[in-house]
C-alpha cells in the first residue's frame, strides 16, 4: 500500500510567465512511452506480480521501492504542467469576452478543452498513456533489462525537454528527474550485474551525457541525491541495499542508502483559480432557485 504525504519531492519555482508550449512538451515526461506514468506502472506491476519473492527479495525490494518513488515523480510533473498553464488564458467569467481566445493558437488544445489548464495522462502530442507501455514478462532478468533501457530512454526524453525550453520550472523538473533517473539506471544495471554476472557498466557507458552539464543538477549532486537511494517506506524494502552498494560510475561518492526522507522535500505550490474555466453561475441567480428546482425534481 501507499502511505501518501502531501509534499513534493523538490521545490518548483513559479514560472516567470505562463508557457503553454513548454507545458505541452512536459506532457511527454508525463504520459509518453518513457514518461513517469510508464516507469510508475512498469515497476508497480512488476513488483505486485513478482513470483518467487523470497528467493529474489533484494530485487523485489528494489523494484517496489523505486515504484513508490515514481509516484512522487508523477506528482512533480503534474505540478510543473499546472504551474506553466496558470494564467495561460485571460481570467474572467464572461464567456462573450472569449477568455479562452488565446488557446485557439496553442497546438495542445486538450489543456483547454479537456481539463482546467492542468496535466493530462497523455504525451506531448495528445496520445493517451496506455497499458501497452508496461513490460512485465514474468522473467526477472528480462524485466530488469527492460527497466534499464526504459530509464535510459526516460533520460533522453528529459534531456530533450530541457533543451527545448529555458523556462526555469520545466528545467528544475527535468534536472531533478535526471538526477533521480540516473540512480535508477545505475540500480537496474547493478541488479542485472548481481543476477547474471554481466558488467553492464562496461557494456554500455553510463551516462552518455553527464548530469554535471546541467547547472540545475549541481545542488542535487551536492545534497547527495546522485548517490543515495531513499527508502519510500518507514520499515520495508531494506534488502535493496544488497544491490545499491559499491562505487558510483560517474565519480560521485560511493552508493549509500538513507532512512531519512529525501532532503529536498517541499510543500506543493498553490494553484490559482482559473474562473474562466469554471461552470458559469449567473451572479443574479436567486439563492432559493436551486433549492426550489431540486424540490420539484426530486420531491
Ligand atoms: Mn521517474
Ligand atoms: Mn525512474
Amino acid at each position: 500500500m501507499i502511505l501518501r504525504v502531501d509534499k513534493l519531492m523538490t521545490a518548483l519555482p513559479v514560472p516567470n510567465s505562463p508557457n503553454a508550449s513548454a507545458a505541452a512538451a512536459v506532457q511527454e515526461v508525463m504520459g509518453g512511452k518513457t514518461g513517469e506514468l510508464s516507469t510508475l506502472m512498469n515497476y508497480f506491476f512488476q513488483s505486485c506480480n513478482l513470483r518467487g519473492r523470497e528467493e529474489y527479495r533484494p530485487y523485489y525490494d528494489l523494484i517496489a521501492n523505486i515504484a513508490a518513488e515514481e509516484w512522487g515523480h508523477v506528482e512533480l510533473v503534474s505540478y510543473t504542467i499546472n504551474l506553466l498553464l496558470s494564467g495561460a488564458t485571460t481570467r474572467g467569467t464572461d464567456p462573450s469576452a472569449a477568455p479562452l481566445k488565446s488557446a485557439i493558437d496553442e497546438h495542445y488544445k486538450y489543456h483547454f478543452l479537456s481539463s482546467g489548464q492542468t496535466a493530462l495522462p497523455a504525451d506531448s502530442m495528445g496520445n493517451w498513456w496506455n497499458g501497452s507501455y508496461v513490460f512485465n514478462s514474468g522473467n526477472l532478468r528480462m524485466d530488469l533489462v527492460h527497466n534499464f533501457f526504459l530509464e535510459c530512454g526516460a533520460r533522453a526524453t528529459k534531456m530533450r525537454v530541457y533543451e527545448m525550453t529555458s523556462d526555469p520550472t520545466a528545467r528544475e523538473l527535468t534536472a531533478f528527474l535526471l538526477i533521480r533517473g540516473s540512480t535508477h539506471v545505475i540500480a537496474y544495471a547493478k541488479a542485472i550485474e548481481k543476477l547474471s554476472g554481466v558488467d553492464v557498466m562496461k557494456l554500455f557507458p553510463i551516462p552518455e551525457l553527464s548530469n554535471h552539464k546541467f547547472p540545475e543538477c549541481r545542488k542535487y549532486i551536492e545534497q547527495g541525491l546522485y548517490h543515495t537511494m531513499y527508502y519510500f517506506s518507514p520499515q520495508d524494502y531494506r534488502r535493496l541495499a544488497e544491490i545499491w552498494t559499491g562505487p558510483h560510475p560517474d565519480g560521485a561518492p560511493n552508493l549509500v542508502v538513507s532512512d531519512q526522507p529525501i532532503p529536498t522535500m517541499a510543500a506543493p505550490p498553490s494553484l490559482p483559480s482559473e474562473p474562466q474555466l469554471g461552470a458559469p453561475v449567473p451572479p443574479t441567480m436567486e439563492p432559493g432557485f436551486l433549492a426550489e428546482v431540486t424540490k420539484r425534481i426530486f420531491g
